[in-house]
């Protein structure tokens, strides 16, 4: 195994970024906020399918918090996360500090508009503006081949693929599947702050998506019903407050109403004590919520 490159800098991170290009290889870039899970290291063996080099970006983004966020008490963990990168196949992080990403007179903001509209960009107004901002930094700092997101934030993988396009991006986005835990929790770096009992109870985010599922597979296509059902389930978990459930289409995110199709979507976003979670799936086909999913993504890691 060979070592990991630690950069902290636009201009160093140029520099070997320029040496390796020389040398033909490709690159993939890993953008997240650190206290890496299964779920990050995933995204790391993925792009190691497309790339010879792989960067794995650790930045916790002040603009994509709110004013009433957890940004100074986000989870960090930079030496966990370097041995987790190495061991994952990462050639390199890029950890840079905030002044590096944004200069004090900055001005500029990317931001995509109707994909953010609903779902997490309602109850957090300036969230995905701080996300794209942030990512199309990172593309034009790394200027990657491939950039791998992945589905557990769905509707930032489909606000971030928009930006691509319409801003021309030479990169190419590749999705990776939502990793679970073996009770079918989504990993997230703010499981951490659950405590026992709420852990036990942010079940209730896969339960809802199973009991979904299980009933569009027995023929009930009404949003409506299903939403019924969902609801209930949750709202009859301890601690939970809801924000939102919402079947949507996978492409433009547009709410379905009438007749439930099998790729739509279900999101949920709901706060157990002061955590808040969120949780998507299609409503048929392939998904790690049914365990031998799981098991072949488990296997594929190992
Ligand atoms: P974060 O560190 O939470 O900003 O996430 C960084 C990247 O990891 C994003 O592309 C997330 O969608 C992805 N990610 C986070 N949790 C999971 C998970 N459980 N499964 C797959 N990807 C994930």
């Amino acid at each position: 195994m060979t070592d990991l490159a630690i950069f902290r800098t636009v201009a160093d991170l140029r520099s070997a970024l320029q040496g390796w290009r020389s040398k033909g290889d490709r690159i993939a870039l890993v953008p997240t906020m650190g206290f890496l899970h299964q779920g990050h290291l995933s995204l790391i063996h993925l792009a190691r399918q497309y790339a010879e080099r792989v960067i794995v970006s650790i930045f916790v983004n002040p603009t994509q918090f709110g004013p009433t966020e957890d940004l100074s008490r986000y989870p960090r963990d930079p030496e966990g996360d370097r041995a987790k990168c190495l061991s994952a196949g990462a050639d390199a992080t890029f950890e840079p500090p905030p002044e590096e990403i944004y200069l004090p007179d900055a001005q500029t903001w990317v931001e995509v508009s109707e994909l953010t509209r609903p779902l997490c960009g309602s109850s957090r107004p300036t969230h995905f503006r701080g996300v794209t901002t942030v990512v199309a930094k990172l593309f034009l700092i790394v200027g990657p081949d491939v950039a791998v997101f992945g589905e557990k934030d769905f509707q930032q993988l489909r606000t971030l693929q928009q930006m691509t396009r319409d801003l021309f991006f030479p990169i190419q986005i590749v999705p990776g599947p939502l990793v679970r835990e073996p009770d079918g929790l989504a990993m997230s770096s703010r499981n951490a702050y659950l405590s026992p009992e709420e852990r036990s109870s942010a079940l209730c985010l896969s339960q809802a998506l199973r009991l979904a599922r299980s009933l569009f597979a027995q023929g009930q296509t009404s949003p409506h019903d299903l939403l019924r059902a969902v609801k209930d389930l949750l709202l009859s978990t301890p601690f939970v407050e809801l924000d939102y459930i919402e079947f949507r289409s996978p492409r433009d995110l547009l709410l379905v109403e009438t007749s439930l199709a099998p790729d739509d979507r279900l999101f949920l976003a709901v706060k157990i004590g002061r955590t808040r979670l969120i949780d998507n799936a299609p409503l048929s086909g392939p998904s790690t919520l049914d365990a031998s999913k799981r098991a072949e993504i488990q296997w594929r890691r190992s």
